[in-house]
């Protein structure tokens, strides 16, 4: 798809869904976080869920984990609007809790589309819950991180969440060093030679693979 179809597709998309009361989680909404950057990105972060800053002003990583996430991107050349971030759930958990699994089973087609219209080459999933929703499993993210995992076009990279880092200093170095993994991937053109240490492959379905089963399931 052109970038510009991209574009209308992923705005047509946002306007479908912003008004959603697929969940409890609508009625204490401040503003739907549908996501933000490039139609067109290379590379999709995705998150946990909005925060307290993100639900006041409808934009994902807008407080402090999204300040290091740009700090990030910054130190690899990148700025946050030649990539497109989103989130597993769109709205806010009250007082940031985990999200439940009930909310991401409704919530996660959201994400799924977004994947299919923007079909970014390198999706970085930061932290547990968009790891294990993209790589479908229940491994730890520790485990996971800064390896490299193949499903259908996809290159999925779980690094740690930028607001584990903030609270766990001994993430952070980790993180960076992931940073720099990311930018050899992005540099490869995703085609990171297979003698770097952690390229794994996933024998699972694609992601729109995954997407279709569910919609024939009916979860979404
Ligand atoms: N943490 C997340 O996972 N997402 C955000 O948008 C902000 C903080």
């Amino acid at each position: 798809m052109e970038a510009n179809d991209k574009r209308e597709k992923l705005k047509e998309f946002y306007l479908k869904i912003r008004d959603c009361d697929r969940c409890e989680l609508s009625k204490v909404r401040t503003k739907f976080v549908f996501g933000s950057g490039s139609a067109d990105a290379k590379v999709m972060f995705v998150g946990e869920a909005p925060g307290k800053n993100e639900d006041l002003q409808g934009l994902p990583f807008v407080g402090q984990a999204g300040k290091l996430l740009d700090e990030l991107l910054g130190s690899i050349g990148y700025d946050r609007s030649e990539i497109f971030i989103a989130n597993v759930l769109k709205c806010r958990p009250p007082g940031n809790r985990d999200p439940r699994i009930e909310e991401i089973d409704t919530c996660k087609g959201y994400l799924m589309e977004q994947i299919k219209i923007i079909d970014p080459k390198i999706i970085c999933t930061m932290g547990r819950f968009s790891t294990q929703l993209l790589l479908d499993t229940d491994k730890g993210i520790s485990s996971l991180r800064g390896n490299i995992f193949r499903v259908g076009n996809h290159i999925i990279m779980p690094i740690n969440h930028p607001a584990a880092a903030l609270y766990t200093p001994s993430k952070m170095g980790v993180l960076k060093e992931d940073f720099q993994k990311i930018k050899r991937l992005i540099d490869s053109g995703g085609e990171i030679s297979d003698s770097e240490e952690g390229i794994s492959y996933l024998e699972s379905d694609t992601l729109e693979d995954k997407q279709e089963k569910d919609e024939q399931l009916g979860l979404f």
